[in-house]
């Protein structure tokens, strides 16, 4: 199967040819039509195996079809990881205009804050520093995002240090109950498991 095959706009898949993704990778065939039909998503998936494309690509389409901000809040653990987010949103999204920000910390505050409240359609965030924003700033709101995305779950429970918990417990608390929720991660491990709770909507579970 093709990209069109999995319920992808003509625009995405031009895209994607054009970025020379020719055949969707095993966990973008699982993935997309699932997460276009509304379903959370559970994937066990490494880096390598296309997991980046395997959201973006569904979001973008949802996007394009109700554009709004804040449309899509994406969790990474690590600015690294971010940047690398964002960069697949805004090459595959460029026909959008897709407007995307990166809330990592290490950079300026203030900065980030006016990026926040000119309703960016994406956020890419390391928890921390997102949370930081959700305390000190009533600039911007995340109350009502369609799509909330822990990538590399696993990687962001292992920094679970008792800040981390509490961080993530102030941005799901401010995200609508009702949402997709996708979650990505290397490994299932047991604290993942916990974290499976957050995707409730008919959950799709994909492994290699
Ligand atoms: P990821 O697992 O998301 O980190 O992606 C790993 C690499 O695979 C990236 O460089 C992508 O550009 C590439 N990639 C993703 N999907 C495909 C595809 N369907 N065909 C070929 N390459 C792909």
């Amino acid at each position: 199967a093709g990209f069109a095959e999995l319920g992808l706009s003509s625009w995405l898949v031009e895209q994607c040819r054009q970025l020379g993704l020719k055949k969707p990778t095993p966990v973008q065939l699982g993935c997309i039509p699932a997460i276009l039909e509304g379903r959370d998503c559970l994937g066990c998936a490494k880096t390598g195996s296309g997991k980046t494309a395997a959201f973006v690509l569904p979001i973008l389409q949802k996007l394009s079809e109700d554009p709004y901000g804040i449309f899509c809040l994406v969790l990474t653990p690590t600015r690294e990881l971010a940047y690398q987010i964002a960069e697949r949103f805004r090459v595959l999204g460029k026909p959008l205009g897709l407007k995307d920000c990166i809330i990592v910390g290490g950079m300026d505050m203030v900065a980030q804050a006016l990026e926040l409240s000119r309703k960016p359609h994406v956020v890419i965030a390391t928890p921390g520093r997102l949370a930081d924003h959700l305390r000190s700033s009533n600039t911007f709101s995340i109350k009502k995002i369609r799509f909330l995305v822990m990538d590399e779950a696993d990687r962001l429970l292992e920094q679970g240090c008792t800040d981390f918990t509490v961080d993530l417990e102030a941005i799901l608390a401010a995200v609508p109950a009702r949402r997709q929720t996708l979650l990505f991660s290397a490994t299932l491990t047991d604290t993942l498991r916990e974290l499976q709770g957050l995707a409730t909507n008919q959950p799709f579970f994909w492994e290699a």
